[in-house]
């Protein structure tokens, strides 16, 4: 049965703050994608977790999203209701940090540095918030948010708020239970992060020198979603991409990236199918030409994906 039923639409509908056939692409680094049935923007933990036990109560399918800088969103837009997460409070207790889920880590790096803590400086490389790092273990030079994570508070729906350790979220790369696990549909409410006592001056010279080293490799200006594709054990996708000659491969306005094979760029006006199409042709043409399979590491959400 549909969940549009008459009382789930006039539920939803009552919702503070609904939209509906809200467009999406905008809230994602692609830009692309289709609209959103229903669409929610929600600060208060209580009030996100009271919108997911009434959809899961109500049998409507909902979709987190943060910054949306690790999604492809389909054309025809994203069925149910959308939750955009964005409590971004933050304390600094000692070493530790706890944060918001829809905290950027960007800006959680330099909040960590001011307070004369190290070891978070990776994070200056993730343009996407703490749930979205938490659900998918992102990392970067070499670091992932795991290695620092002490706790994560979470939502259930049906079950209630849960405290997790790390080792209750099963991370592996770019994976965790809350992507590929007994956890899917959990909600990120805050997570707390272990650093160490340091110079935050040096820790800031640090990810100015990361950034600058990362806006020479990468087309970070651009309208993209970050690595494509994982990285094969013991190799790089942007490697095999590139051996198989296909930096510049075009599908509409889609391209993979000259600076970087395992980036594709939205250079305006790209549909999610024409994405689809490229990746793709991708996977065939470095499977064909080295036997390799590709694994996309963006996620493909919505209708007939
Ligand atoms: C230029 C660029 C560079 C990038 N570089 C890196 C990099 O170096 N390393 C790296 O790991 N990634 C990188 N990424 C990808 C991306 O930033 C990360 O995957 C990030 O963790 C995604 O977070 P987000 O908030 O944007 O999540 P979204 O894209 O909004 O969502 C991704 C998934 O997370 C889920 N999610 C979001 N918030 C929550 C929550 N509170 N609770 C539960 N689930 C939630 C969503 O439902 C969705 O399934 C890059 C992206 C770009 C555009």
């Amino acid at each position: 049965m549909s969940w549009r039923t008459r009382s789930n639409l006039a539920w939803l509908r009552a919702l503070p703050g609904i939209a509906e056939d809200e467009p999406l692409a905008s809230r994602t680094s692609f830009g692309i994608g289709g609209p959103a049935d229903f669409f929610l923007e929600l600060g208060r933990p209580e009030a996100i977790e009271k919108a997911l036990e009434g959809s899961r109560e109500r049998g409507i399918p909902y979709l987190l999203l943060g910054a949306g800088t690790n999604l492809l969103i389909a054309d025809r837009g994203v069925e149910g209701l959308v939750v955009r997460v964005v409590n971004r409070e933050h304390q600094v207790d000692g070493t530790r940090v706890r944060a918001g889920a829809g905290l950027k880590m960007m800006r959680l790096a330099r909040i960590v540095a001011d307070a004369n803590l190290r070891g978070f400086e990776f994070a200056i490389g993730v343009p996407g918030t703490v749930g979205g790092a938490v659900y998918q273990d992102a990392g970067c030079w070499g670091k992932e948010i795991r290695e620092v994570l002490v706790e994560v508070e979470g939502y259930v729906p049906g079950r209630g708020v849960q405290q997790w350790k790390p080792n209750d979220l099963h991370f592996g790369y770019r994976t965790s239970a809350l992507r590929e696990g007994p956890l899917q549909g959990a909600l990120v409410v805050t997570a707390t992060v272990q650093l160490t006592r340091g110079d935050g001056e040096e820790a800031k010279q640090l990810m100015t020198r990361l950034t600058r080293e990362r806006n020479e490799t990468q087309p970070i200006k651009t309208k993209n979603c970050g690595s494509v594709f994982k990285n094969p054990k013991g190799d790089s996708a942007g490697r095999l991409v590139q051996a198989a000659g296909l930096k510049g491969a075009r599908q509409g306005a889609a391209v993979v990236s000259t600076l970087h094979g395992n980036f594709i760029v939205n250079e305006g006006g790209a549909t999610a199918a024409d994405v689809r199409k490229l990746i793709e042709h991708v996977m065939a043409e470095v499977k064909r030409r080295f036997g390799v399979d590709l694994e996309p590491e963006v996620e493909m959400v919505g209708r007939g994906q």
